[in-house]
């Protein structure tokens, strides 16, 4: 502001000496003043001063014109190169202030792409060609009423209430338990007490693995747990019925197919991601921050027994740790939300694209140009601090019904649940570079 101040009036200054000028030099040329001369330059100088007058309000005019055009252009190009940080309310209510973006343009987001893609850590080493991407649909339609939302035998056993020590959270634990050992999974439960605000609970993760004594993990994990409410039935369907139906429909669909040795698919279905009055440290992420102490003290009972030699524990196998919450609904969008996984997403983001194109998919979830900042904290965070690299996709905003009662079966988007099924299950195949 200041500098356009400084600038137009030094410009006027500038116009005003040019005025002097040009009458010094009428005084000056016009030599013997006759008083018809006088007249004359009278008259000319009365002319000079109103196109003097006109002068000056023309250049006002545009130069007005000018800082506007100069302004509007500075705001229209902020617009279009900021990463608008957003205020979010965590997956469970507690508000939280994004810091300011660490990638603060698309130009940003790209470098750091290729600075990932040349690391070559975290990404999917051989791009699937289009005969992966035809037989993982195939296999996937082949049972596509898996996950019907009326009748699906992997989703509707989940669509009822399941607050931790709950009739319907036993279920739901011996439901998940053996569908995994079903499609070939080793199953191993994580089970343990903790206090919280309504006093004394019970908990268990569930883990599945398919061969356990493969050195790396590329890990899958949805919590199973309902959020405990008051007025009435909470289903909790995106929340997280549906990704934990689609982790297990990729374990049906895929499981014979996981038996490299170097990498496997390890599925991890955490208890207690809910808060059971506010969001808190403490009153939230039950499972995930017990499982992640565990495993960094030591290996999984089912690693131990598969790979007795390994000296590691359970967390130094994981490669990529990819968590879903909050999806199954129409107005699903899924930002990159970790800079460490950036060329990941945007692999997936690819993978995405081409299915759709091949209309093996029919709706589209993840916006890679929408980069967004700062956390959501969900059941990753605990293994984020111990340096794992997360992969969260979560939808941001988060969907309209979210810790409503409404976010249940009638809400639920079968093209949706569909799509994202295979997309993931792709995803799984390509980066365990799976022969399907
Ligand atoms: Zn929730």
């Amino acid at each position: 502001m200041n500098r356009n101040k400084k600038q137009s009036s030094s410009r006027f200054n500038l116009m005003d000496n040019q005025d002097n000028i040009t009458e010094s030099m009428i005084n000056h040329g016009s030599g013997n003043t006759s008083p018809v001369n006088k007249n004359k330059s009278r008259t000319l100088r009365s002319l000079m001063s109103r196109k003097k007058g006109k002068i000056i309000s023309i250049v006002t005019i545009i130069l007005l014109l000018l800082i506007a055009f100069v302004f509007l252009g500075k705001r229209a190009s902020n617009k279009k190169d900021m990463v608008v940080p957003e205020t979010k309310t965590s997956s469970n209510g507690v508000s939280t202030m994004t810091p300011k973006p660490s990638i603060s343009s698309l130009e940003d987001l790209d470098s750091n792409l290729s600075t990932q893609q040349d690391d070559g850590k975290i990404s999917i080493k051989n791009t699937p060609g289009n005969e992966l991407l035809e037989n993982v649909y195939k296999t996937v339609k082949s049972n596509i009423n898996d996950l019907n939302i009326k009748k699906g035998e992997l989703l509707t056993p989940l669509l009822i209430t399941r607050p931790v020590g709950s009739e319907g959270h036993k279920k739901t634990i011996d439901f998940i338990s053996k569908k995994l050992k079903e499609f070939g999974f080793s199953v191993s439960l994580d089970s343990f007490l903790e206090k919280t605000p309504l006093g004394m609970k019970s908990f268990t993760n569930i883990i599945g693995i398919k061969n356990p004594k493969a050195k790396k993990r590329v890990v899958l994990a949805a919590h199973f747990d309902s959020k405990v409410f008051n007025t009435g039935d909470f289903i909790g369907a995106i929340d997280s019925a549906v990704p934990v139906a689609i982790l297990l429909s990729i374990c049906k669909n895929l499981g014979k197919m996981i038996n490299g040795e170097d990498k496997t698919l390890q599925v991890i279905f955490f208890d207690g991601e809910e808060a059971f009055v506010d969001w808190t440290e403490t009153d939230s992420l039950y499972g995930s921050r017990h499982l992640a102490a565990k495993w960094s003290d030591g290996l999984d009972e089912i690693t131990a027994k598969a790979a007795p030699n390994l000296s590691t524990n359970e967390l130094s196998l994981m490669e990529v740790f990819v968590l879903l919450d909050l999806i199954g609904t129409s107005d699903v969008i899924i930002p990159p939300l970790q800079t460490s996984t950036l060329y990941l997403f945007y692999q997936l983001s690819e993978i995405e694209s081409r299915l759709y194109k091949l209309e093996y998919i029919t709706k589209k979830h993840l916006n890679p140009a929408r980069f967004v900042s700062g956390q959501i904290d969900d059941d990753h965070r605990p293994f984020a601090k111990k340096n794992i690299p997360v992969l969260h996709l979560i939808s941001s905003p988060f969907p309209k019904v979210w810790h409503t009662l409404g976010d249940n079966a009638e809400n639920l988007d079968q093209e949706s649940i569909n799509s994202f099924n295979v997309l993931m299950s792709t995803f799984v195949a390509a980066y365990l570079d799976l022969k399907v």
